[in-house]
């Protein structure tokens, strides 16, 4: 009923409460009848599948659904590498073309499957036949679909939002999958950052053309603001901004671009690997523009990040600039919105109605707050776990400390501790460490008496996450390390014996860096809640997702263990989950003996 009354409903639920079919069918069933469409808005690719099974699922009980599942274009590109230019990747070359002699959108949804849902695979398979861009073709077949899954930037990002949704946004109803992820990132949207090295590049390309004329300025602009900053002070906040300036420049680029097109078709500024650097600065600077004129002031900070010596002549800045890599952002200008409100509250306003889901969506305050959602379109529903609270046992071990400064001092009383836990666990275990840094600090002091060990790799491909997965659901008492905030923590479906035990090493802060002390200064002068909201929510979030992978079903069984001794302060356990009934103890053997005594083999 609230989605009738065109409500924005945030939903707390447990994970493993079956959200993602519960939010799926009360939307399908309100949008068949009011001729609405579905948007399944996800993080990251592992909640982008659980929502299409549970689109097939519904499916083949007969309902009639046109689904189309967009992945990034990184992810299904058929290219050796991701360049839309038609003269450089020929599945863009006659992409509308082939796509009308094939008559692609129409025969794509009977041709492939009768139940009317385009998964990445399929939409692949029709693009390698067709030689097309298949992420050009997954964006055409989603303007034709009654349910959309793509990830939040399709939504909120406005340099990438889809155009069917913006053109009538009051058309769709949108349910924002691990909803607590959305801040973060939409902060992300409103925080461009461009690099000196880059436009160094672009200018020094098209050095004696007109094209280098805003580079110029723009370059000087930096420079200059770059030798303000001071070698001990990494990053600081340039004062009075005028962000006329960045218009003025915006004004410039436009004014060159379509002869700047022209003149590319007959020569090139820049070599192959390096692309188009002029448009990628003119974009950059295009995406400043934007948030200033669409933020508040006040919640905007233009800063540098890096600094250069005054001292330094010419010549040996050019020296250095020319070893730096080229996507190298140590020397750069960024913005920073401290405010993801001013973002999300006007794209929110327009769409029909929306579900705002998650298993961490406490405090409610903080993220009402972050969504900018008025209280007279807002409706909150918590519900309760319906899992037996003896079925789960809840530990904090306060004997070492996982701060920054001390890790390496406790790194091996810290390994101790979790050889403990891995001995007296009998069945799937998973450890997360807030970093890979910190994991491979820690891991090889571990005195692991299994030999089934998985390791969470930097850059895991999709394939290998897969293999992972699936060990672990044999449930053969594998150890699993990996990092929280990463593709085993969250979104990931470990039931059963899948997951017996997970240990959370630290409670994921993040990282402290000048924007991250920034957006505390905003949050304590606008809800005085500065360390809260910029440090404790988004760090214990990812605490509780991966506390959540333990227990999916009524009858599963298992262990959360919070190690470090910042876990057992007041402030971080008012903001963990209510149904962690967290015991203390020095001692974890005999508790978890004794948990297992209990319950293996009920
Ligand atoms: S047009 Fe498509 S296939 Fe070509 S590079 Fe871009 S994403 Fe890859």
């Amino acid at each position: 009923p609230h989605l009738e009354d065109k409500k924005h409903v945030f939903l707390s639920a447990p994970t493993g409460s079956g959200k993602t079919a519960a939010s799926l069918y009360a939307a399908l069933k309100h949008a068949y009848e009011y001729n609405l469409r579905v948007f399944f808005a996800t993080a990251r690719t592992t909640q982008q599948l659980m929502a299409e099974e549970t689109v097939e699922r519904m499916a083949q009980k007969g309902i009639p659904i046109r689904a189309v599942s967009i992945r990034a274009k990184e992810k299904i590109c058929l290219h050796h590498e991701v360049r839309c230019l038609p003269d450089v990747c020929p599945y863009a070359a006659g992409y509308f073309d082939k796509l009308q002699r094939n008559n692609t959108l129409q025969s794509s949804w009977s041709m492939h499957d009768s139940r009317g849902d385009l998964w990445p695979d399929k939409i692949i398979r029709i693009a390698e036949e067709q030689y097309i861009c298949p992420h050009a073709l997954s964006l055409d077949l989603a303007s034709m679909a009654d349910v959309v899954i793509g990830d939040f930037n399709y939504l909120f990002d406005p340099s990438v939002r889809l155009s069917m949704v913006s053109a009538e946004p009051q058309k769709w109803m949108v349910i924002v999958d691990e909803a607590h992820n959305l801040p973060e990132r939409a902060m992300g949207y409103g925080s461009p950052r461009i690099s000196l090295r880059l436009v160094w590049r672009a200018l020094e390309g098209t050095r004696g053309t007109d094209f280098a004329q805003p580079l110029e300025e723009l370059y000087s602009y930096m420079l200059d603001q770059l030798s303000e900053s001071k070698e001990k002070e990494w990053s600081f906040e340039i004062a009075d901004v005028d962000s006329k300036i960045f218009q003025k420049w915006v004004t410039a680029f436009e004014s060159l671009a379509v002869r700047y097109a022209q003149v590319t078709q007959e020569r090139t500024f820049f070599s192959e690997d390096e692309g188009d650097l002029w448009t990628d600065v003119a974009r950059t600077i295009f995406r400043f523009s934007a948030i200033f004129s669409q933020a508040k002031d006040e919640t905007l900070v233009l800063y540098t990040k890096g600094y250069l010596d005054r001292k330094l002549k010419s010549s040996d800045q050019l020296a250095l600039f020319s070893r730096w890599k080229p996507k190298d952002e140590h020397t750069s200008l960024a913005l920073l919105n401290r405010d993801p409100s001013g973002i999300l509250g006007p794209v929110f306003k327009d769409f029909h109605s929306s579900i705002i889901m998650s298993a961490t969506l406490e405090p409610m305050e903080y993220y009402r707050n972050m969504f900018g959602i008025p209280q007279m379109h807002r409706i909150e529903v918590r519900t309760p776990s319906y899992f037996p609270q003896e079925h789960r046992a809840s530990f904090v071990i306060p004997s070492i400390s996982t701060a920054y400064r001390d890790r390496e001092r406790d790194r091996e009383k810290t390994a101790m501790i979790i050889g403990d836990i891995i001995s007296s666990t009998p069945g799937n275990i998973a450890v997360f460490f807030p970093s890979f840094a910190y994991l491979e600090q820690v891991v090889p002091l571990i005195d692991c008496t299994r030999e089934k060990v998985l390791q969470q790799k930097r850059g895991l491909s999709e394939r290998d996450r897969h293999e992972l997965l699936e060990t672990m659901k044999k449930g053969e008492g594998h150890t699993l390390f990996g990092v929280m905030g990463g593709i085993f923590s969250e979104g990931v479906d470990l039931p059963d014996k899948a997951l017996c035990c997970a240990v959370m090493v630290g409670p994921c802060l993040p990282q402290a860096n000048y924007a991250r002390r920034k957006i505390q200064e905003w949050n304590e002068k606008k809800y005085q809640k500065g360390f809260a909201y910029a440090w404790l929510v988004p760090g214990l979030a990812r605490v509780s997702q991966a506390a959540g992978r333990v227990i999916r079903t009524p009858t599963d069984k298992g262990t959360i263990i919070l190690l470090g001794k910042r876990f057992a302060s007041k402030n971080m356990k008012e903001f963990l989950p209510k149904e962690l009934i967290l015991q203390t103890t020095y001692n974890i053997k005999p508790e978890l003996q004794s948990f297992w005594k209990t319950h293996s083999g009920n």
